[in-house]
């Protein structure tokens, strides 16, 4: 008697154990989806042919390099006194401003530097290779709050903030607070509208550049019986009355960027300074926080290569047992294991923003290019304080500070779990 063939018995094999049925071998057209890569002609030969994702226009390239120049001549003799102080130098503020880092993909009209996306992200990253606070500064104010009003602006809110923020006047989001983290829309300030004007109640934490800003943008809830589609998005002044900015948080690592606590007692706000629409504020910033973490990946990316391009050196001179110890393989297999994580690290940023310029999806590849940058930039940094040895555990040299400043990119923005429930999301939707 012949018995079940081999394909019918493992089929009813797995059957009886509850496994998923496999699927044929097919590739699914949404695998290739991201990863699509799309020809272009090339400029010397007329053919068709694939830019490396490391290719810059010339504008890009100028822009690299005289950050790479301000970085290093303005930036880094402050560095760690500022670390020591907690506290940003003026002077760098207004070189930022100076330099037009804080209007980058702004338009001239508004006194922009009218450059592109990625011009911002490697201003970041350049920055981040000698201050993470200073990225962080820059960051905030080119990714997060000059995108909202270039995208939800009014025309009068524009020549108002928007001129302002790219030329004199930080700004800071304000959207946390002490019982909505990573549940963000669990917020609970308030705002009441009397007349042609709201009444903003509540207390926010968590808020970058407080100490320094102008220019708040603050979310509150002008109906909380609709959940989340109350949340509004409002431009708060600076000077106005009821406004007052709290404690700077003492923290472990960016020191030099303020955290504040900042409170609303009964602060009124002109109906004209609602950004966007009503009860649109929970898409705002949901949108703004996407392009914002390729902002932080290029952050974590710029301060890993900036730990990394300190610490190879030393590497090549110092010697022990009568070698340079770079020479040793045990630590060479290290260093090149690190250098392609962060090779990879660059590529998906570098990939999220232009697939961000090029106007298609990017959700998914933002998230993971900020989880992984995190993360690359938490495991590079520990590994230079090693090689160093007890000089790297030092205060002597900036490898340890560049390992507290790593440590925030997987908590702000979206802390790295709620990156992996993004993911995780699109890979569902996907398959
Ligand atoms: C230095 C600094 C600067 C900041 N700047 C700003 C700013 O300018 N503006 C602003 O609005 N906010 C800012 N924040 C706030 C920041 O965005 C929040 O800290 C962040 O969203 C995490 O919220 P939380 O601290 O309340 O942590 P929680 O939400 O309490 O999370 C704690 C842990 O629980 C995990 N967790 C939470 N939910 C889930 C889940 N669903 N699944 C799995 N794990 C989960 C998290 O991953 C995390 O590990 C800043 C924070 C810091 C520390």
């Amino acid at each position: 008697m012949s018995g079940p063939s081999v394909r019918a018995l493992s089929a009813s094999r797995l059957l009886r154990r509850n496994f998923p049925t496999c699927l044929p071998w097919k590739l699914s057209p949404h695998v290739l989806q991201s990863s699509q890569a799309e020809a272009v002609l090339s400029r010397t030969n007329n053919v068709l042919s694939f830019a490396p994702l490391q290719t810059f226009t010339d504008e890009e390239i100028i822009m690299k390099k005289s950050v790479r120049k301000f970085a290093q001549e303005k930036i880094a003799p402050l560095v760690s006194i500022m670390d020591e102080n907690s506290k940003m130098e003026e002077s760098i503020i207004q070189g930022l401003f100076q330099q037009g880092l804080m209007g980058i993909d702004v338009d001239e009209k508004y006194g922009g530097t009218g450059a592109s996306f990625f011009s911002s992200i490697s201003a970041i990253e350049e920055l981040a290779k000698v201050d993470a606070s200073v990225a962080l500064l820059c960051d905030i104010q080119n990714t997060v709050i000059n995108n909202l009003f270039k995208k939800h602006g009014t025309e009068g809110q524009k020549a108002t903030y928007l001129s302002k923020l790219v030329t004199e006047k930080v700004g800071s989001f304000c959207l946390s607070e002490a019982g909505a983290g990573s549940d963000a829309f669990a917020l609970k300030t308030r705002a009441d509208k009397h007349g042609n004007y709201y009444v903003i109640n509540g207390s926010k934490m968590w808020i970058s550049n407080a100490e320094q800003a102008g220019i708040f943008l603050v979310f509150a809830n002008v109906d909380p019986s609709t959940g989340y589609r109350g949340i509004t998005c409002f431009v708060v002044d600076r000077d106005t009355e009821g406004l007052h900015i709290g404690k700077h948080e003492n923290k472990l690592g960016i020191r030099a960027s303020s955290t504040c606590q900042l409170t609303f007692e009964n602060v009124k706000v002109p109906e004209a300074n609602v950004l966007g629409q009503v009860g649109h504020g929970y898409k705002y910033a949901i949108g703004s926080l996407n392009e914002g973490r390729i902002g932080i990946a290029a952050q974590m990316l710029g301060l890993a290569q900036g730990c990394f391009d300190y610490t190879i050196p030393y590497m090549k001179e110092r010697m022990q047992f009568g070698k340079r110890i770079f020479d040793f393989q045990g630590l060479q297999h290290q260093v090149a294991q690190v250098a392609t994580q962060l090779e990879a690290a660059r590529l998906l940023t570098y990939n999220a923003v232009r697939l961000v310029e090029a106007g298609k999806p990017f959700i998914k590849e933002a998230s993971m290019a900020k989880y992984y940058a995190s993360e690359v930039a938490g495991l590079t940094t520990s590994k230079c304080i090693e090689w160093m040895g007890g000089v790297g555990y030092t205060k002597d040299c900036p490898v340890e500070k560049f390992f507290r400043d790593s440590k925030i990119g997987t908590i702000y923005e979206g802390a790295s779990n709620i990156q992996l429930n993004t993911i995780a999301k699109h890979i569902r939707a996907e398959y």
